[in-house]
């Protein structure tokens, strides 16, 4: 960086500082700050634009343009050329800004004789709080030490906006969080509640933007920056990492030892920031660069600067998860996104929780859903405006948080938990009832689970027993493989308590998008259809026939019931069973009891398997339909793609065909067979499965009370009916008929 730049930056930063520290009201700061950079800059105009809310830019101060366009002038993101800074997060430069793509005109600021035009992000950790404005009369580009100097600049005004430095009187703008604010997001888990947030990461607050003394700040940076070296070294030392794993970590190491990282931050400093700063203003230019990359390495790279910074951060302002908030009594977590390690560690306390990120095949969602906690995925934005405490609504049903919320919503909230919590009211008088239709069929009607802690919703939900024991969970919630006495002890707790009740054990079912972090990754090209599940225990049975034995051993003589998950072809399932039939044959010569009774099953969640041989359904002891896989497969259509996801609808005439033809070949050869993908837990999808013949269905445990309640208000002939009568209508979905037909039949 030129000298003089270096000079001009930090003499303006000087005089910055003096005048935010003069106590005045927020207008008379703003006023004060575009006045000085204007003058410094030597410019005709200087401007700051700032956030109205998500959408809306407004002008908050301006040196140079009409006084009277403050706090009128307002643009929407994505308009004009200030729009468009800040919806890039980039500097636009234009020497003759009318000639420039998207340049929108505002006659009432008067800026028709202004020719060139510079805008910069004002932005904190890649989150736009608004744009930094300079123009001239003069047709000229600005050099790029001015633009670096007004970047600087923008990084302050971050900072100060952050901390609400530019709130109060004649502002005319709220103090950053503090509105109410509504995020849209995606469902996880169904369910609403009202909570206080908690954050996973707590926001790292800087006080001081700008260095009193340069030298101090630059040994301040570079002691930290030596820390974290060393942090990362021990780190990745006591890792053991080896492969891909170690060279992965090695690039985040060489990271952490960057001297051009360090020098752009020292750069920074010697301009003026202060150390803080330093590193966000770097951290913010990473954040944008990953927004805009779509080469997946970049965006990796870009992510581990973004990790180093705010380890960085933590180190130089002492805050840090640990000295984060006490957890309060009703905690919503948010995050950008959490491994169900974490979760677990944060236990059942929770009420609800948000994440940026996520993904509803997610493991972490999958605890979240077994523990019938509210939550919802992609809700953008929550973690740049969320601070502890604030109150949060989390609508499950609707993938909606509302944060901070008025009376009113508030109000109507409250109205929506009464209902629920008197729908809770109604499922729990029946719940010892049984699920018997009004024709007089009964539906079995299981619980999903996968971890201990599941166990006791078996009372609570009324679940006549456990269809569905996801057994990986107990495997990727660890960091290493689990041994084989630790699953036998706790396959026998899951049957203690059970009490005698019957528990289908799935077989590890990993690949796809459950990897082990303690076994080798595999680069698959298409992992939902690669090697997983039941292929990795065939190629490789040394896991697969440690399992089975911690299955027969848990069992101790009591009757074992375990199906192998993902079977494309009979041939599979054979040499699963011959492998159980070896465990069983090894347990007997050790002199282990042997169950008094054994089941063995296969999940159809291949296509393939629906047109098996007959024989093959002669053969397994009972069928279990994963509907969350065999439905992705027989639509082409990824469940864990949010484009696609949902674009097949389940009572698709065509899905439902197929689900026939499966119940009727299980039926002719009198194989029990039931369902236990998702869709089972989901009322309207239940009762037509019960009308096509399904007598047993497996959910999470919160859904049992809705479809009981559902199946015993009707007659499973006349769905039956209601369903052949849409099927020869021609109509591609059964929905709509079902659904009428069931508001018909409450009037
Ligand atoms: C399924 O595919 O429907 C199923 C129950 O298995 P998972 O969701 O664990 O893949
Ligand atoms: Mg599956």
């Amino acid at each position: 960086m030129p000298h003089r730049a270096e000079t001009e930056s930090r003499k303006l930063l000087g005089r910055l500082r003096e005048a935010l520290a003069e106590d005045s009201a927020g207008q008379a700061r703003l006023d004060h700050v575009v006045q000085l950079i204007a003058s410094s800059m030597q410019t005709e105009v200087c401007s700051i634009y700032l956030f109205r809310d998500a959408e809306t830019l407004e002008l908050c101060a301006t040196e140079g343009l009409q006084q009277d366009a403050v706090h009128q002038t307002r643009l929407k993101l994505g308009e004009g050329l200030v729009g468009r800074t800040a919806e890039r997060g980039q500097v636009i430069n234009a020497a003759n800004a009318p000639a420039r793509a998207g340049f929108r005109y505002m006659p009432e600021t008067g800026e028709e004789k202004f020719i060139s035009f510079c805008g910069v992000p004002i932005a904190r950790l890649g989150q736009p709080l608004g744009v930094l404005v300079v123009q001239s009369r003069e047709q000229r580009r600005f050099t790029p030490d001015e633009v670096y100097a007004l970047e600087v600049v923008a990084m302050v005004l971050a900072e100060m906006t952050e901390l609400g430095a530019f709130v109060g009187e004649g502002a005319a703008l709220s103090a950053p969080h503090q509105r109410p604010e509504m995020f849209r997001g995606l469902i996880g888990q169904e369910g609403a509640v009202r909570g206080t947030v908690y954050l996973h990461e707590p926001r790292v607050v800087v006080t001081n933007p700008i260095a009193e003394d340069t030298e101090v700040e630059l040994g301040r940076l570079r002691a930290a920056v030596e820390d974290l070296q060393t942090s990362v070294d021990t780190m990745i030392s006591d890792s053991g990492a080896a492969g891909d794993q170690a060279e992965i970590l090695e690039n985040y190491r060489l990271f952490a030892h960057s001297r051009s990282w360090l020098r752009r931050m020292e750069a920074d400093v010697e301009n003026g920031l202060s150390a803080e700063a330093a590193v966000e203003k770097e951290q913010s230019l990473a954040r944008s660069r990953m927004g805009r990359s779509k080469d997946a390495y970049m965006r990796e790279r870009a992510n581990d600067l973004d990790d180093l910074s705010n380890r960085l951060l933590r180190i130089l302002t002492g805050q840090g998860s640990d000295t984060g908030a006490d957890m309060p009594d009703d905690p919503v977590l948010v995050a950008k996104n959490i491994g169900p390690g974490e979760l677990l560690e944060y236990g059942k306390a929770l009420r609800g929780i948000v994440l940026e990120e996520g993904s509803v095949g997610s493991h972490a969602a999958i605890v979240a859903r077994a523990w019938a906690i509210p939550l919802i995925i992609r809700a953008s934005r929550i973690t740049a405006e969320a601070l502890n405490g604030d109150t949060i609504l989390v609508d499950g049903d609707q993938g909606i948080a509302h944060l901070r919320p008025d009376e009113t919503v508030q109000a109507a909230f409250a109205d929506k938990i009464a209902m629920q919590a008197r729908a809770q009211e109604r499922y729990a008088s029946i719940r010892d009832e049984p699920a018997q239709a009004k024709c007089g069929t009964v539906i079995s009607l299981n619980m999903n689970a996968g971890l201990m802690a599941d166990l006791p919703s078996i009372e609570s939900s009324g679940a006549e027993g456990v269809g569905l024991f996801r057994t990986e969970l107990q495997f990727l919630i660890r960091n290493k493989m689990p041994k084989r006495s630790e699953l036998s002890s706790l396959y026998g707790r899951v049957m203690d308590s059970a009490k005698g009740r019957r528990v289908t054990f799935r077989t590890l079912d990993i690949g796809s998008d459950k990897v082990l972090s303690y076994m080798k990754p595999n680069d698959e090209p298409n992992p939902a259809m690669g090697w997983r599940a039941l292929r990795v225990g065939l190629d490789k049975p040394g896991v697969l026939r440690m399992q089975l034995q911690a299955l027969v051993r848990g069992a101790a003589g009591r009757p074992l019931t375990v199906m192998f998950p993902f079977v494309a072809d009979p041939s599979e399932f054979q040499s699963a069973r011959a492998e159980m039939d070896k465990a069983l044959e090894r347990e007997s010569i050790l002199g282990h009891p042997l169950p008094e009774n054994i089941e063995i099953g296969a999940m159809v969640e291949t296509p393939s398997l629906g047109f098996a041989p007959q024989s093959f359904f002669d053969d397994v002891d009972f069928l279990s339909v994963g509907g969350n896989d065999l439905k992705q497969f027989f639509f082409a259509a990824d469940r864990e793609n949010e484009r696609v996801r949902r674009r097949y609808d389940t009572l698709d005439v065509s899905f439902l065909s197929f689900l026939e033809q499966i119940v009727t070949r299980a039926n002719a050869s009198g194989t029990p067979i039931s369902f236990c993908g998702e869709d089972a837990g989901r009322p309207i999808e239940a009762l037509v499965f019960a009308a096509l013949g399904f007598r047993s269905l497996s959910m999470r445990p919160p859904s049992i009370g809705p479809v009981k309640h559902l199946i015993r208000r009707v007659s499973l002939e006349e769905v039956r009916e209601v369903v052949e009568d849409a099927r020869t209508s021609g109509a591609q979905s059964v929905r709509k008929a079902v659904t009428d037909w069931l508001v018909f039949q409450q009037d």
